[in-house]
């Protein structure tokens, strides 16, 4: 670890010792061995710290491309394996800036499938397809097998936007693999990947565990409390994670309005990680300009809507985090995600009002370690 700064202990109480906050200059991040999902390994090493790696911070659609945030993606390493909770644009440089190579991020879980939360995915798909074959990765070269390498674990209709990335990878693939640079060498992108589709509603349902790390699922309200039956026919659910650890709970709200199904999946979590939206923040023009299209919106009751009751105010999240009793906010997927970072002070006071564990404000590139006693 070289030059950090901004350490500051931090106490989140019983169980759990916890940490701090460690701001990397230069990147130093462990980087996964490769072994694959989805199997109990009994030999998994047993971790006992847990560190949440902020990549990008920025909620909401993306209007502007903001220098200091990239949109959603969180990387949480656990021992020596990384998971990725959702890739927005810029998830690939953001890794890149720990030294992580796409290739060795082969668990990426999908919160729901708009936009914010996916449009990176290709991208980090292309490099980690050309990366592992790059570096002569077997499990990239061998032909001879389709077990996929790396897993993408979402609601159903994440089956879509696969099949679409694989198609879009096909074409460069085909051009490799047909002239001197690939040579014959290169496995298609098919056979690499692969897509895991979760099936969760109002009762939390685990779905993965690879003996080190468990993923719990629940469907939240992000998309309508109930959700529209156009919506369900397509298979597109909204979905809060709680990654139970060696070192601790966490749960990642990804977008949700307040939520009992949600509530009741972070009951006692050491982490909550969640989604912060500021309306009034939003609608003044001088600090967003999200709120300048709302206005204009022909729609912009149902927009108000959607912001007000499928989102999280700070009130919203202080008196989610306090009903389910967990030990520490860490705010993410913050909306207006185009407004002056220094507003962040705002959010904790806000949440602090109705919360009375810790609350930090997440900037991208900031990491926290959760350390079992
Ligand atoms: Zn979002
Ligand atoms: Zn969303």
């Amino acid at each position: 670890m070289r030059h950090v700064t901004g350490f500051r202990p931090l106490s989140l109480g019983c169980g759990v010792l916890a940490l701090g906050m460690f701001l990397y200059a230069n990147g130093a991040a462990a980087v996964g061995t490769g072994a694959n999902d989805a199997v109990v390994n009994p030999n998994a090493t047993v971790a006992t710290s847990a560190t949440i790696t902020l990549l990008g911070t920025m909620g909401g659609p993306p209007l502007d491309i903001h220098s200091e945030r990239a949109e959603s993606s969180t990387l949480l390493t656990v021992g020596d394996h990384q998971y990725l909770i959702d890739a927005g644009t810029g998830v690939t440089r953001r890794l890149m800036k720990y030294g992580l190579p796409p290739y060795k991020v082969n668990r990426i879980f999908i919160t729901h499938n708009h936009l914010d939360h996916t449009a990176g995915l290709v991208s980090l798909l292309a490099e980690s397809w050309f990366n592992g074959w790059y570096y002569h990765d077997p499990l990239y070269m061998d032909r001879s097998t389709q077990k996929p390498f790396t897993t993408i674990y979402g609601p159903p209709d994440t089956q879509g936007l696969f099949d679409g990335a694989m198609q879009f990878l096909s074409v460069s693939a085909h051009i490799f693999n047909a002239d001197d640079t690939g040579a014959g060498t290169m496995k298609p992108p098919s056979h690499v990947f692969g897509v895991h589709t979760v099936i969760a509603h109002d009762e939390p349902v685990t779905f993965y565990d690879d003996g080190a790390v468990k993923v719990t699922a629940v469907e939240n309200n992000h998309f309508g409390d109930p959700e529209p039956e156009r919506l369900r026919e397509a298979g597109s659910f909204s979905y809060s994670y709680r990654f139970d650890t060696p070192a601790g709970s966490i749960v990642f709200t990804g977008d949700t309005g307040p939520s009992e199904n949600v509530t009741k999946l972070a009951t006692g979590a050491d982490v909550l990680v969640a989604e912060v939206l500021d309306f009034d923040l939003m609608l003044n023009p001088k600090v967003s300009r999200e709120g300048v299209g709302v206005s204009k919106a022909p729609n912009k009751e149902q927009i108000r809507h959607h912001m007000l009751h499928q989102h999280l105010s700070p009130q919203a999240v202080g008196e989610m985090a306090k009903k389910a009793g967990v030990k520490t906010v860490l705010l993410y997927h913050v909306v207006p995600g185009d407004a002056p970072l220094t507003y962040g002070v705002d959010y904790v006071t806000a949440v602090k009002k109705y919360f009375s564990g810790t609350v930090l404000f997440g900037h991208d590139l900031t990491q926290y370690t959760l350390v079992k006693k």
